[in-house]
């Protein structure tokens, strides 16, 4: 599928990209043909952008048992073959940018050069795992009990089927991006993606088959969360979601009762730091795009601003006048900075926490207004000072472009104040001084901390975890955890030589001596301990 060629060309209302949207829904998996459908909107315009298969709990089985099968002869693959495919998917998705940017824009309504970061996450994934899944997974020799007697070996075997519920804010990289790993470790996937956005996922189908994926390997089944989740961690190995802390609780207890591991990537709200000896003009530019990336709709975007007194006011004329610099527009090109929220849905929950808070007293220094005149869920990025703590957006995740400014005198209070919430998931520093941002970040109970930057940093940095602490998740995403999570581990040992008790004849008593002397040379000798 050719959307189009150049950046701009998109135009939804030809009949020919009507049909490229629409044939992308050959890649969903059903049993017995449809019995619903469900439209998705394109956000710009409100309108019908397609329509698809709402699957139901038969066409979720249907998944899994062919996943189940193709999963064999997959995982008895070399590691190596299965590389190959991921590093084709990694050269494809960036020859074919345009196409995926087109796709990704028409459901989310997102600016072009936020859709672009999605390109780039699924390409550094791929290229990530795809030259380290062998070496992690290689089986490793391990230290034995007793030396020379016995040998030891962890290995690394695929769960079996990984069930996958994505969210729609980066339906993309947050469905491909993860399951790369999965499916590397030797693994099938099974995907519910959200309604809003099932076409990113269906795409990215197309992706892995075109680099020669088999088909039943990675499957796509579009519909209703409280349809096809209770099937999907039914049928599932291992349940990986993200999405809100909500809904992430309620399905980590549902694979619980089953010991089904899981991980979660959930809510977040998110702090940041901006101390006294900061570039002032630097954050500024940093923490537009840390706070206004995507509308705000990012797990680890900031809502959160804490500023130092020293430099408050200048930081926040900068920050105002950056903010409003920003330019929001519908193209399908890279002329805009800013798309607008998924839905009108949301728009609401936006503005009714922009509202409370102005209720209770906050100054709005910029935004505060819905954009109907751009389109129907646009929403102006919004910088509040002096929000009340008892007002939504002082402690709720809004999760669109609204931001709070508070203020702080010393770098404890600071760092009290930034750990003062029950979530956990991404913090920002921002200081010249790199030692003393360092050390800051690493006292920010998060799991992602940026130092000098909102949140791209540390999320493209796929060598180290990222995840959630406290109410924002379970488990991590990248480096050697991403993959290894989708795997048990296993402990082969091999008995080479004598036995795991007294030998023949020898009365307990000495044998038990025997083996204190032998446990304490043990602790002694370090090549041996
Ligand atoms: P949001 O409220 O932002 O849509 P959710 O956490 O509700 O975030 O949604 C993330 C994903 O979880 C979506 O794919 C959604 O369809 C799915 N989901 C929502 N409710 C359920 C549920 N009861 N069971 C399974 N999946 C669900």
């Amino acid at each position: 599928m050719t959307v189009s060629e150049q950046a701009g060309e998109f135009d939804i209302e030809s009949a020919e990209e009507d049909e490229r949207i629409a044939g992308l829904g050959k890649y969903v998996t059903l049993a017995d043909g449809v019995t619903e459908t469900f439209d998705v909107s394109e956000p710009f315009t409100g309108d019908t952008a397609g329509t698809l298969p709402a699957c139901q709990e038969a066409d979720m089985r249907e998944a899994f048992e062919r996943a189940r099968e193709a999963q064999e002869e997959w995982a008895a693959r070399p590691v190596e073959e299965r590389e190959e495919i991921i590093l084709d998917a990694h050269d494809m998705v960036l020859d074919r940018d345009q196409e995926f940017l087109d796709v990704i824009q028409v459901e989310t309504g997102k600016s072009r050069k936020h859709a672009h970061e999605e390109v780039m996450d699924v390409a550094m994934n791929a290229r990530y795992y795809g030259h380290r899944a062998e070496g992690l997974l290689s089986r490793e020799r391990r230290k034995s009990a007793v030396p020379g007697a016995q040998k030891t070996w962890e290995y690394h075997q695929p769960v079996g089927v990984v069930g996958m519920i994505t969210p729609w804010n980066y339906p993309l990289s947050l469905t491909i991006s993860d399951a790369i790993p999965a499916l590397l470790a030797g693994n099938a996937v099974v995907i519910k993606p959200a309604p809003d956005t099932p076409y990113s996922a269906l795409k990215s189908k197309e992706l892995l088959e075109d680099a020669g994926l088999p088909s039943d390997l990675y499957q796509i089944v579009p519909g209703y969360g409280p349809e096809l989740g209770d099937p999907l961690i039914d049928e599932c190995d291992f349940l990986s979601f993200t999405g809100s802390s909500e809904t992430g609780s309620m399905l980590a207890a549902k694979a619980g009762e089953k010991l089904t591991k899981s991980s979660m990537e959930l809510g977040g709200k998110n702090p940041a730091i901006v101390c006294e000896d900061a570039d002032i003009e630097k954050a500024a530019e940093g923490l537009v795009r840390g706070c206004f990336t995507n509308a705000g709709q990012l797990c680890i975007s900031i809502e959160r601003l804490y500023v130092h007194e020293s430099i408050r006011e200048e930081f926040v004329e900068e920050f105002v006048r950056q903010t409003e610099a920003m330019e929001l527009g519908t193209d399908y090109d890279y002329s805009y900075d800013l798309g607008c929220l998924i839905s009108e849905d949301h728009l609401e929950k936006v503005e009714e926490h922009v509202e409370d808070a102005r209720a209770k007293g906050a100054n709005v220094m910029t935004g505060g207004t819905a954009r109907p005149d751009v389109g129907p869920s646009f929403y102006e990025p919004t910088i509040l000072t002096d929000v009340p703590e008892d007002s939504l957006p002082c402690c709720d995740e809004t999760f669109g472009p609204v931001v709070g400014i508070y203020e702080f005198s010393d770098e404890e209070e600071a760092i009290e104040l930034a750990n003062d919430s029950e979530y956990g998931l991404n913090g920002s520093v921002w200081t010249e001084d790199y030692d003393r941002g360092v050390e800051l970040a690493s006292q920010i109970e998060c799991g992602t901390v940026n130092v000098n930057e909102g949140y791209a940093a540390a999320f493209a940095a796929t060598d180290a975890p990222m995840g959630g602490m406290k109410n924002s998740g379970i488990g991590r995403r990248h480096a050697s955890e991403g993959l290894l999570k989708y795997t048990e581990s296993q402990n082969v040992t091999l008995q080479q030589a004598g036995t795991m008790s007294a030998p023949p004849g020898v009365p307990y008593g000495i044998y038990a001596k025997g083996v204190n002397y032998a446990l304490r040379l043990i602790e002694k000798v370090p090549g041996l301990r």
